[in-house]
């Protein structure tokens, strides 16, 4: 996927002012931001901490001996009868699910829903190989027939109105017109459902790999993750190297707060381990299973700074809590991932220069970190960046020749309270109704303020005068 996030000035511009996109996206994030706390604290706050804390420790210690945790991961799956392929970045790894397909005479894929493959851009590889493949989460499958990307980690169209897919389903689809939210549902479903039972490959993501069994730890709710994973006789999963988890307990423990942190349930309706291809014996899954552990820029994370963003479970619940997030959407942010953690891993994986406005995104107001299940202190890194983009030379002419004045200006008393004295005076003079060039951004949709005519510091001396003089005569 092409990367278009130093785009995002304008493309946010433009999402402020659709209508559409700003009922169904605040629509879906508000309903998504209050399932998700009336399902974290269910049985109370201190006990949603808890899971919080439980969780982010073991994201922190699987991040700690990753190395070796991939390692014990590749043997167990290897055991199991797993074929473990390694990819450097996203042609590898559709380089690999191409040379599986010819391996196994592939013309048909069925895909469940996968961030990394929207990372690697496997479906355009699939179809330039000729060989036809359909997205079968019924959001996947909307933004493939509209020719979209997904705009929400766990909801791709989430920017979407019922009467917009309805419209796409009757003009890609030949359904007949319904507003009925369950007739369109099965609609897809028996659409899908042929296609499952046709397809030669399925191909996955993975939410987690347990690393003491070599298992493939997938959670969904439409069930069609299942049928991708069981049905074709191949299997393929393409699964980011940051997602393995030590035990099953973790893994068990993980379930618990991804759902309620991304769509508000206790449980998916759908939570699998997949140990390998069929045994010997058993009447269905998939001949041959092949896990593909994608790098794709995540090594280079792991070193830097940067790391604690690894361990994130891709749950959506910093989307939908960012008051950024709630009016521009997500295809503004112009890459896969989009909202805060996708300020922040943008940047990392992309390139910074590529995607500069991005860690610029966000009022600091430090939701994120509050809501994220494994505590990634989003609002530091997205600083940090800040700081990169300065050191880079990429702050803009007038944020340096302003913060060198301002370092001048306030690096000695008397300069600061001069300072403070013209500017106040030349602003309550003047009152401009708007500040002039870069500062206007400011004032375009507030008022501009009024100065106090004395400031703080002569309040605090004239109250300390008086109390020294009261003191006196007392
Ligand atoms: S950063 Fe945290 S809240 Fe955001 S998607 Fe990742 S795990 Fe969820």
């Amino acid at each position: 996927m092409k990367v278009q996030s130093n785009n995002f000035i304008p493309a946010a511009q433009i999402a402020i002012h659709d209508v559409d996109l700003q009922t169904a996206v605040s629509f879906g994030t508000n309903s998504g931001f209050t399932k998700r706390q009336a399902a974290m604290f269910a049985q109370g706050e201190a006990h949603g901490q808890a899971l919080r804390q439980q969780a982010a420790a073991i994201k922190r210690h699987a991040l700690n001996h990753l190395p070796d945790l991939l390692e014990q991961a590749e043997a167990n799956m290897q055991a199991n009868g797993i074929q473990v392929l390694w990819a450097i970045d996203g042609d590898e790894a559709n380089q690999h699910v191409l040379d599986i397909a010819r391996r196994h005479n592939v013309r048909s894929v069925v895909k469940s829903k996968s961030m990394v493959t929207e990372e690697t851009g496997l479906n355009h590889a699939l179809e330039a190989a000729d060989i036809a493949v359909l997205e079968t989460d019924l959001g996947e499958y909307i933004i493939q027939i509209g020719d979209e990307t997904p705009s929400h980690i766990v909801a791709p169209i989430v920017h979407k109105t019922k009467e917009s897919i309805r419209d796409l389903l009757v003009a890609k689809a030949n359904m007949p017109p319904t507003d009925d939210p369950g007739e369109m549902t099965q609609f897809a479903r028996q659409l899908l459902r042929e296609r499952f039972l046709a397809a030669d490959m399925g191909v996955s993501g993975g939410n987690f790999i347990v690393a003491e069994t070599g298992s493939i730890g997938l959670v969904s709710n439409e069930g069609n993750a299942r049928l991708t994973t069981s049905l074709p006789r191949v299997h393929v999963a393409l699964v980011g190297i940051e997602k393995i988890v030590p035990t099953v307990v973790d893994y068990a423990l993980l379930t618990q707060v991804l759902p309620r942190s991304a769509t508000g349930q206790a449980m998916t309706v759908y939570t699998s381990l997949i140990n390998g291809p069929r045994q010997p014996g058993e009447t269905d899954g998939p001949e041959h299973v092949y896990v593909i552990l994608v790098d794709n820029g995540r090594s280079h994370i792991y070193t830097t700074a940067y790391a604690e963003a690894l361990a994130c479970i891709r749950c959506g619940a910093c989307l939908n809590g960012c008051p950024v997030y709630q009016v521009t959407g997500g295809h503004a942010y112009g890459w896969v991932y989009p909202g805060p953690i996708g300020a922040v891993i943008t940047p990392l994986l992309t390139g910074l220069e590529n995607a500069s406005p991005l860690p610029y995104a966000s009022s600091l107001c430090g939701m994120c970190k509050e809501v994220c299940p494994v505590d990634i202190d989003i609002p530091r890194m997205l600083l940090d960046l800040r700081h990169d983009l300065v050191e880079m030379g990429q702050g803009g002419t007038v944020w340096h020749v302003g913060m060198r004045a301002w370092a001048w200006g306030n690096s000695a008393p008397g300069r600061f309270v001069f300072g403070g004295k013209v500017a106040a005076r030349a602003a309550n003079w003047l009152k401009p109704k708007s500040l002039p060039g870069p500062l206007g951004g400011w004032t375009k949709y507030r008022n501009t303020p009024k100065f106090a005519p004395k400031s703080f510091r002569q309040l605090w001396q004239e109250r300390e005068q008086e109390r020294k003089g009261e003191g006196v005569k007392g």
